[in-house]
């Protein structure tokens, strides 16, 4: 024992306070007091690590004064020994009560004492060191709780999900385990309409969620913003259930927008696949169905990892390209059956890529209508057009008249028009030789709109296609309203139409259709003579397809034209 410990001993018998400083002077910085009253003053004044505390004493005696002690927190955890007589054991138990740590009977006998004092500071430290013990659990426990969770959620954040769900896989290498990976579409828009609270709240909703549904059989996450990952054995998994009870948990919250969640799952194959690898792959699954309404998850396969290198491709090479000029116009005469010569043709953009070959459009244009480059390309497109126009125009010859295909997104562009207007002017060339091309679809999107930038380009001469006429949803419908000047009929119809008794009247009724109101009509993916003579007897006289001609490239166009011309 350091002798820096201070003993104070109160007993109001000099004599037995200066038998017991002998007994310890040699262990202890000895105080006293002859009273409870003399003692509280001296343990204000100093620190005090024992008292040895005699029971009956006049102005306080040790009953009160114990009382006091303990009532009082800055002295409750000093150690008193009380000491009694040796028929005392009603006050002992007492003494106990109010909380003495131990009694030494009177007489002393000085090795008893000795070792009662030793034994109660003995126990003193060992409690001490279990609060401090206690203390710093409790702290690391707080600090590991800040450094593995999202302090936003609560749960396991991006790191720790990775590094526990490694080892919750690879310490059941024989339980399969899928790996789950959920985003919100828009979520910024809830941000931006609502108050950030409100994303926050979808946010920690959503998490407690997860919570539940991973509790004591697997693990969730909060990966970044509004992206969470779950990881749980493969039997738990039941998609449509976990997605049905995360909308359920959502719109409980009575949001005035629809909150939709989307996830990809990766199904566990190697234990010893790293988690981030894992987690990608099924965020790369969620990307393959985002923005669709009816599919809310998709299994991760293969085949989606090719499309996603090759979207990443197309991202990181599509300025370069346009610089470049990679990309360049085919064209695909539209033919006249009866006039057996092209009366038209629609530009199709292909990307030649230095190292990959031909890229057709199927493959990136998708891409370019999700990042909005799709308006730089389309407007490169019609400017080549118009080049091949006055190519044309130059040869002295009869133009015969080009259509290209507009995205949607460039009916959000205020200058379409000019663009388009501009272009005319700029090589020299009259409204009819350029007809444009608008899918059906976009007709939905914002109806107004479209509507009044077409009348605008009708006023200024120039035609309109409604290109993939049948493929939508409300072609019919739309026809009322949208003052179209040719119908472009969705490939798909032609299929069959010689041989199909339902397919041919199909196609019959929308050819007079078509007649009835006034509107022109081609018709796309003619491939054989019979579907040719089919056309032929119903009145339709335009067609499109490889039957006549592929996409050719513009100086074979260019010979085709003056091979026709030539023969007229
Ligand atoms: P689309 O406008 O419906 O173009 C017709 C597509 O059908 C073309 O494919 C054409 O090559 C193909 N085709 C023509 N005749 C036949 C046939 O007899 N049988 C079959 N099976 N197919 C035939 P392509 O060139 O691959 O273009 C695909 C789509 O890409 C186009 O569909 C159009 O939506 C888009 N696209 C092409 N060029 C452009 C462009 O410059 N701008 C925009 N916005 N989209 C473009
Ligand atoms: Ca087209
Ligand atoms: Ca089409």
């Amino acid at each position: 024992m350091e002798k820096d410990s201070v003993m104070l001993i109160v007993d109001d018998v000099e004599m037995n306070r200066a038998i017991l400083t002998q007994f310890f002077k040699n262990d202890y910085v000895i105080v006293e007091a002859a009273n409870g009253q003399e003692a509280l003053t001296v343990i204000s004044q100093q620190t005090v690590d024992l008292i040895l505390l005699d029971l009956v004493m006049p102005v306080m005696d040790g009953f009160e004064l114990l009382k006091v002690l303990k009532k009082t927190e800055k002295f409750a955890e000093i150690p008193v020994i009380v000491m009694t007589a040796r028929n005392e054991g009603e006050s002992e138990v007492r003494a106990v009560e109010l909380g003495a740590a131990d009694f030494i009977t009177k007489p002393y006998n000085p090795a008893i004492v000795r070792m009662r004092v030793r034994n109660v500071m003995a126990r003193m430290e060992n409690e001490w060191r279990k609060i401090e013990a206690a203390a710093q659990r409790r702290q690391i426990t707080e600090m590991r709780h800040f450094i593995e969770r999202d302090t936003l959620t609560g749960i396991y954040n991006r790191e720790t999900f990775y590094t526990k769900a490694a080892t919750l896989v690879q310490n059941n290498a024989d339980v399969p385990y899928h790996i789950i990976y959920l985003d919100i579409s828009c979520f910024k828009i809830i941000n931006d309409l609502f108050h950030i609270e409100t994303g926050n709240l979808v946010l920690r909703t959503a998490a407690a969620y997860f919570q539940t549904l991973v509790e004591g059989n697997g693990l969730c996450g909060r990966m970044e913003s509004d992206h969470f990952a779950l990881c749980l054995p493969m039997e738990r998994v039941n998609m449509d259930m976990i997605m049905q009870g995360l909308d359920n948990a959502v719109q409980s919250l009575s949001i005035c927008h629809n909150i939709l969640f989307y996830a990809g799952v990766y199904p566990v194959d190697n234990v010893f696949q790293p988690i981030d690898q894992m987690c990608d792959r099924a965020h790369t699954a969620l990307n393959t169905i985002k923005g669709k309404y009816t599919t809310r998850f998709v299994y991760y396969d293969e085949s989606m990892r090719e499309m996603i290198l090759d979207e990443q491709m197309i991202l990181r090479e599509m300025e370069y390209a346009l610089e470049e000029k990679q990309f360049c116009l085919y064209m695909q005469p539209i033919y006249s059956i009866s006039q057996h010569k092209a009366i038209c043709a629609e530009a199709l953009v292909r990307w030649i890529h230095p190292l990959k070959g031909l890229i057709a459009p199927g493959r990136f244009i998708p891409v370019f209508e999700r990042n909005g480059f799709i308006v730089r390309l389309d407007r490169f497109v019609w400017e080549s057009a118009c080049q091949v126009l006055r190519a044309q125009k130059d040869t002295g010859a009869a133009v015969v008249p080009i259509s290209v295909n507009v995205s949607r997104l460039n009916f959000y562009n205020f200058d379409f028009l000019d663009t388009i207007m501009g272009l005319l002017a700029q090589y020299d060339l009259e409204p009819w030789m350029l007809k444009l091309e608008i899918t059906e679809s976009a007709y939905t999107d914002n109806p107004h709109q479209l509507l009044a930038v077409m009348r605008q380009f009708q006023e200024h001469g120039i035609k309109i296609f409604m290109d993939d006429f049948g493929s939508g949803y409300s072609s019919l419908n739309m026809l009322k309203t949208v003052p179209v000047d040719i119908l472009k009929v969705d490939m798909s119809f032609v299929q069959n139409v010689e041989n199909s008794d339902r397919a041919g009247s199909i196609m019959k009724n929308i050819v007079q259709m078509a007649h009835d109101i006034d509107t022109g009509i081609v018709i796309e993916g003619v491939e054989t003579k019979p579907q040719v003579d089919f056309l032929q007897n119903i009145g339709c006289d335009n067609i499109q397809g490889y039957y006549f001609s592929k996409p050719l490239p513009v100086k074979q166009f260019h010979a085709l034209l003056a091979r026709e011309q030539g023969v007229k």
